[in-house]
């Protein structure tokens, strides 16, 4: 008898309603947390819903034909989260990663990302707008994302046999489907595209230099994320981590790497540039080399509720405010008072004693 894991939803409702500071707050373009990190990031997710499975993320033994998503009229409108992004902009936010779930699934979201595009960074520039999605509807959207004014995306594809691929996403989804998907937001413009890989050991980290081989030469930036105890359904181990110094030396034995230097600050992954000047890949660290000292991400639910960290057990209902009586000056002195008291650093303390928490679920805040 198969164990019937009780979907943690719940941890989705741990959200409290910000204070409002008495005196208006005006923003100052910049907004920094205890450890001096200025908001610049903000990463929202647009639904909570996914067309794949991926076993690091939304395994099927919890999010199965019986889960409850959440009601169409529980998600922020387009309308409320384009006030937000404008609030979030004062604060000095200038880039806005669209995620989920899968963010494609969500209606019109041309719509979304065309109000975005509207909206202007302190500095008088337009937002950096991208996406991360699983590519299984871009090869039908890239163009009509690109005429609403998304500038990139970022593509999860964690293999290129269709075995593993399987394995690691649960559906009977072709890798050839996600690949075009991939091609055609290359010739749609919506560049430079980043493949993320999230490696298993046991599972895909065979595939670590076919992925390599595959993409070096493409202009595409592959990216090796190391597996995360996101969440609290996926069932996390130490010993499934391929560190990333693992990945790098078993690339560089077939295609020499050199490292680069890093672009800004906040910047999550660790750049490498192969030696014959055919590429550069990445490599995300959280369990092995933790960047928390610099992270300047913000994440907004399907709901409207701020997580300050992707590991955060609760969150602060931001909905509650958009759909109660408050002024934009209201609402941005809440989000201040909330980011500067702000001290998150899950990954630095990650240990036996943080495995028990209940945290919320990646596929509700996004990556
Ligand atoms: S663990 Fe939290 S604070 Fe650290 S980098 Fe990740 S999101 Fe940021």
């Amino acid at each position: 008898m198969t164990e019937r894991i009780i979907p943690i939803a719940d941890a989705r409702y741990d959200a409290g309603i910000p204070s409002v500071p008495a005196r208006a707050y005006a923003p100052a373009g910049v907004l920094s947390d205890v450890r001096g990190r200025a908001v610049r990031d903000l990463r929202i997710s647009v639904t909570d819903r996914c067309n794949f499975r991926c076993s690091y993320c939304m395994p099927r033994t919890v999010f199965g034909k019986d889960y409850r998503f959440l009601p169409h009229t529980s998600l922020l409108r387009f309308e409320e989260i384009t006030r937000l992004v404008r609030i979030f902009a004062a604060h000095g936010v200038e880039k806005v990663r669209l995620t989920g779930g899968e963010p494609l699934l969500r209606r019109n979201l041309e719509s979304l990302i065309e109000m975005l595009s509207a909206v202007r960074t302190v500095r008088d520039t337009p937002l950096e707008l991208t996406l991360t999605t699983n590519a299984s509807l871009l090869a039908r959207k890239a163009r009509a994302l690109k005429a609403a004014g998304l500038q990139r995306v970022t593509v999860s594809l964690d293999a290129l046999d269709d075995a593993i691929f399987r394995e690691m996403n649960s559906v009977d989804f072709p890798v050839a489907d996600v690949l075009a998907g991939i091609d055609a937001a290359a010739a749609a413009g919506l560049a430079p595209i980043k493949i993320n890989m999230v490696v298993k050991r046991g599972v895909n980290d065979g595939e670590i230099v076919t992925m390599a081989r595959r993409f070096r030469g493409s202009g595409h930036v592959l990216r090796f994320i190391e597996y995360m105890d996101v969440g609290a359904s996926n069932g996390w181990r130490l010993d499934d981590v391929v560190p990333s110094a693992e990945v790098v030396r078993r690339i560089h034995e077939w295609f020499p790497l050199e490292p680069l230097a890093g672009g800004y600050f906040g910047e999550v992954a660790k750049r490498w540039r192969y030696a014959d000047g055919s590429g550069e890949i990445g490599v995300i660290s959280s369990v092995t080399q933790p960047f928390c000292a610099s992270c300047t991400r913000a994440r907004l639910s399907t709901e409207g509720k701020l997580f300050t960290c992707l590991f955060a057990t609760a969150g602060h209902d931001l909905r509650a405010l958009l759909r109660g009586d408050y002024s934009d000056d209201q609402i941005s002195g809440a989000l201040a008072h909330l980011w500067e008291r702000r001290d998150d650093r899950y990954s630095e303390i990650r240990s036996d004693a943080t495995r028990g928490l209940r945290r919320v679920e990646m596929s509700y805040i996004g990556g």
